[in-house]
Formats: C-alpha cells, structure tokens, sequence
C-alpha cells in the first residue's frame, strides 16, 4: 500500500526506518514507517512545561478558551476524511467506522463551546446574616490523557475539548499501536492554536509517543494532577493505585463485558440488527462489544437461526473498500487470544459457530476471522472475561429477574441494553434493582454512544466519566467561598468565642 499523499496532507512526514516507534497497519501488515518516541526520562520536563502553559491559560476566560476548541471543531471538520482514513489504516476499523470517530471528537468540541459559557458554580445560603456563600470551579491542573489502540483520537478528543476549555493543558500518551493518528491531531491542534493568537501559551497539547513506561512516568509526576487513563482493567488496576499514592484524580475508563438482554416480546427483526453492528462492528474491538446476549427461552430458536444468516452475510475484509463491515483484528496477539477463548468455551460445553481466520491467503500477515456465536450452557469463567475479539456467547433465561443477575454477575460494568416492548421490563431494567452498568439502553444495542451523556461504567470498567452531562467537573478544582459582607463576625452553628 503507498499511503504517503494522505500522510503529508496531514502533515506527517515519516522516515521508514531507523529508531523510534515502528507503525504496522493492520488492515495489510505492511510498515507505515517510524515515529520518534519519548523517553521515560523526559517526562519531568515535559511535565514542568505543561504546568507552565496551565499558568498562563487559567487565567485565560473560559469563553475565550472555548473559541480555541471551536477553532480545533473547524479544523477537524476540514481534515475529517483523511483523518477517518488514517484511523482505518492505522487501527484497522472500517472507513465509516473512522469517520464515525472523527464526527465524534466534532461534536465533543460543539458541546465543550457550549459548556465553555456554562461553567456553573452555585450560590448558596448562608446560616450567617451578612454572609454569601459560592461555589466556583477553577482550573485543575495538567491533564494527562493516556488512550488506548481502539479508539486512537475520539477519546482524546472527550478528553481534551473538556480539559481545554476548563483550563487545563493536556498530556496526551497514545497507545504505541497507533501513534500516527496522535501525531496527525496535533498538527490538526496546531492550525487551530495559529488562527487563536498570542493568548494561547506553548504546550498547551504535548504529544509523548512511547510504550507503557512513558505512561507510567506521567502517572508517577506530582506535576499531572489528573490522570485520565483508558484501556484494559490491568491498566487501570496499575494507574488507579500509583496516582492514588500521590493524592492525584484519576478518570479510569477500562474494560466491559456488555450484554443485552432479548425478552419474549422484543422486536426480533430490530434486535438482530442491533446485534450484529454491535457484536461485530469494529471487528469486536470496542469497549461497548456486545459479548453476552442474554435470550429468553421462547425467543431463542426465532432469534439464533436468524442472527447466524445475519452473520453468515456480513462481508469481511479490507476496511478502506466500500461495502466491508468487520476489518481486521489489531495484531496476531488479539487473534490467538480470540482461539484461546474459544477453545476454553468448548472445554465448558459451548458450541461454537465461526471464529476462524479468514483471509489468509490474500493478507499473510494481517489478522482477520470470522466473528463467533457460541451457545453456552452456562455463564463460565470465560464468559465473564473480556476477550478483545469478536465473540458473541449466547446463554438462555426463564425470569427477567435471573436475566438481570446474569447481566450483572460480571466483574465489569460498562454497557447494557434490553430488547423489550413491555414497559415494566423496560422500567424493571432501568430501576435501581436493574443494570448495574454506567450505560443502560432499551432497544438500542450497547455500543454508539452519544457525546451528550456521560460515558463510563461501574465495577472494573474503573468507575470514570467522561464527554458529556456534568462530566467536565472531573477536569476542575471545586471551591466553596463564604464572604463577610457584614460589620459582625458571628460562627457557624452560632459557637461563641469571645475574647
Ligand atoms: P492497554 O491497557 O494495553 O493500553 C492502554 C494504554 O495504557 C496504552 O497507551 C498503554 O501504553 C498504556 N499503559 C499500559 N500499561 C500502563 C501502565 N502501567 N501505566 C501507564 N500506562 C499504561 O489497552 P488496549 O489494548 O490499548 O485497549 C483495549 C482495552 O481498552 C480494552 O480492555 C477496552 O475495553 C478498553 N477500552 C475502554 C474504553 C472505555 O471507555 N471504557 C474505551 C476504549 C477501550
């Protein structure tokens, strides 16, 4: 593939060998050529020039901060094709899923405008005559973002437009699978900063290429008060504790196991279409995979043959052609990770139909299959783990109260759905005894989410929220202010203290 006319449109200019990074695509396995990296040693450094840019841009005022984010919306909108084609290449999603990623760090800028005149405190009444008391949110501090392959720049992007216009810099770790598409956004940043004028300090976006101890350093800084981290639950097991260590916030952003729930009277011919873009969209590599589909006995025998021709239709392959639905799995790791759950399902009684490479022959050294429904007799040990790869295991249910405890009966809590047109079984899914899940939908599959919710989940998909609602208070310093306007100095819960 000569991918060089969309790389220098986008400003990368890469060398083909030598030291740093090596970039793979894994839609062919061919070399995209080689980034220069960060040292771990550097971060100290990059930090204390970050803290710098935090000391000029909080004094900046939020709406005038807001119209860089507007700025970088316009800038992503004219490079949205080749960025979204950059994300295919890079990341191995499909052309429309990439460009589905590049609308989505558009909107988030939309919405961070918005909020960018909207950062509320309250007001609040005192006890005390002649007192008011406030509620202001200040800037925090520098913003570490640290991402992961899956999605390369949209979740950035709910990171950053919110960092921006509450006053923070960012720090932004890619993952050292897809550090091109990093690069290219901030160049796509840089344009931005250049129309914004003088007001905009050095460094406000730093990019730090590198593999997992260039991570580990910024979450070891005392400098980053904020870590938000995305990945796998071990990630975030590891980044939790270190930034913990140090009083430092952390937004965690880790793994899912997401389930939907089929009712007797779900509408079938919605429900297989919504399972298949979220079963296998993204080739199974999203955190909000559809992996559990959690089906009622009488549904059961309509359902499955009719998913297994959807799946049998789906077209697999090179994900910049037209009409391809799943691409690739990122590398070979994701693959014979893929064959080892599924042979662990087998051992447990499952029957497997698919999961097996495709392609091979055309594309030697890229890795796709065919994405897998295993029908499971129970919910094992495999079935609650989050294999990166798509795989749908199938289990039956009775009660909508035992489908709600096998929905929840994960160690993950990211993303839910159920497929009803009963209203107490909608309700019932929703209540307090339901989804145990940051993200719980009726009749819309577990994955797409929207910018304007907040987005995140319970349990050890890490407990973080990011992109929209009130999500942005995690980027800001709280500050409860009481001012004296009076000519007395009385206490609170009127104590007496005379001298
Ligand atoms: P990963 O955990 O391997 O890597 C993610 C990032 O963390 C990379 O940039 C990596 O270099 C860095 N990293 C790894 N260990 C680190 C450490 N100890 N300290 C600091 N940084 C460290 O994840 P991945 O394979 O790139 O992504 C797939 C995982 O991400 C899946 O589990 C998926 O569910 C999850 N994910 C979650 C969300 C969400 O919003 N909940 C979104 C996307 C992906």
């Amino acid at each position: 593939m000569q991918h060089s006319d969309l790389l220098s449109r986008l400003g990368l200019e890469l060398p083909a060998g030598g030291s740093g990074l090596a970039v793979r695509s894994p839609v062919d396995g061919a070399s995209l050529g080689t980034v220069p990296v960060t040292a771990a040693s550097e971060i100290p450094d990059i930090a204390a020039r970050s803290q710098r840019a935090f000391e000029a841009w909080r004094n900046v005022p939020a709406p005038r901060r807001g119209e860089l984010v507007r700025l970088l919306g316009e800038e992503l909108r004219a490079a949205k094709e080749d960025l979204g084609r950059l994300v295919t290449l890079e990341m191995g999603k499909i052309v429309q899923e990439g460009l589905g990623e590049v609308q989505e760090m558009i909107d988030i800028c939309d919405f961070a405008v918005g909020l960018s005149r909207q950062l509320y405190g309250l007001t609040i009444a005192s006890e005390r005559p002649g007192h008011a008391m406030r509620e202001t949110w200040h800037p925090m501090g520098p913003c570490a973002v640290i991402s992961a392959f899956n999605f390369p720049v949209a979740v950035w992007s709910w990171n950053a437009a919110l960092a921006l216009v509450c006053g923070d810099p960012v720090i932004w770790k890619p993952s050292e699978k897809t550090p091109l598409t990093a690069l290219a956004c901030q160049r796509i940043f840089e344009r931005a900063v250049a129309r914004f004028g003088s007001d905009a300090p050095a460094d406000l976006l730093i990019v730090v290429n590198g593999g997992r101890d260039v991570g580990e350093a910024l979450v070891a800084s005392p400098l980053v008060p904020i870590v938000s981290a995305t990945g796998s639950t071990r990630m975030g097991r590891e980044v939790s504790v270190k930034v913990a260590e140090r009083f430092g916030r952390s937004i965690l952003e880790l793994g899912g196991n997401n389930a939907m729930i089929v009712a007797p009277t779900a509408d079938l011919e919605m429900a297989v279409r919504a399972i298949v873009f979220s079963a296998v969209g993204t080739c199974g590599q999203r955190c909000t995979t559809l992996r559990r589909l959690i089906v009622h006995k009488d549904v059961r025998d309509a359902l499955l043959p009719r998913l297994k021709a959807a799946y049998a239709s789906v077209s697999i392959g090179n994900p910049l052609e037209a009409g391809v639905l799943v691409g690739p799995l990122n590398d070979k790791g994701a693959f014979e990770g893929m064959q080892r759950a599924l042979e662990q399902a087998k051992a447990d009684g499952g029957v497997v139909t698919g999961g097996e490479r495709a392609l091979a022959d055309q594309y030697a050294d890229a890795w796709y299959v065919k994405p897998a429904i295993v029908e499971m007799p129970a919910q094992t040990d495999i079935v609650r783990h989050e294999t990166f790869a798509p795989i749908l295991y199938v289990l039956t249910y009775e009660t909508l109260e035992e489908a709600i405890a096998l929905q929840n009966a994960v160690p993950q809590g990211l993303s839910s759905c159920i497929f009803t047109t009963d209203i107490r079984e909608a309700e019932t899914f929703l209540s307090a005894a339901g989804s145990d899940c940051g993200i719980a939908n009726v009749n819309i599959g577990p994955s797409g989410a929207e910018i304007g919710g907040a987005f995140g989940g319970e349990k050890e998909t890490g407990g973080g929220r990011e992109s929209g609602s009130d999500s942005w208070k995690a980027y800001m310093r709280r500050q409860t202010a009481t001012v004296n306007y009076s000519k007395a100095l009385p206490l609170a819960q009127g104590i007496k203290f005379e001298i």
